[in-house]
């Protein structure tokens, strides 16, 4: 399966290969002030697994941290948001209104701690991150 994302404008265009290795949503205060939305809904496949189809030299590239490859990914036409790069874990983050043909399926919530609405769905609540991606994997109660 190849799944197809595009930003706001279509200037932009993504290829995923694969399912994504998870899905979920994200509570941290980083999403919430890049999206101003309270609760972040990123899919995260392999680095590799994510290519450019179009508009690769239209994005635009924001670390808060100055990281040279990683950051947060948005259009340079319509300044939409498209994802996230991170290279310490080797993923490639794309957020799920913009992905077309997946049905979006969360299976955790992730950084809770910092949630500022709370969604009672009986999915597993991380206090951070996973430990494979440098968290401390603990969970907190719904
Ligand atoms: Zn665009
Ligand atoms: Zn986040």
């Amino acid at each position: 399966m190849t799944y197809h994302a595009q930003c706001s404008c279509g200037a932009v265009q993504l290829a995923a290969e694969g399912e994504p290795l998870v899905q979920c949503y994200c509570h941290c205060n980083s999403c919430r002030s890049l999206t101003g939305s309270p609760v972040n809904t990123p899919v995260l496949w392999p680095r590799a697994s994510v290519r450019f189809v179009s508009g690769e030299d239209k994005v635009r590239r924001y670390s808060k941290s100055g990281h040279r490859e990683g950051g947060t990914l948005s259009c340079g036409v319509c300044n939409g948001l498209i994802g996230a790069v991170l290279p310490e874990a080797d993923l490639f983050d794309i957020f799920a209104g913009l992905l077309s043909d997946l049905d979006f399926k969360p299976t955790v919530h992730i950084n809770y701690e910092n949630s500022v609405l709370p969604i009672r769905d009986g999915l597993p609540k991380l206090k951070d991150m996973p430990e494979e991606w440098g968290g401390s994997g603990e969970f907190l109660e719904e």
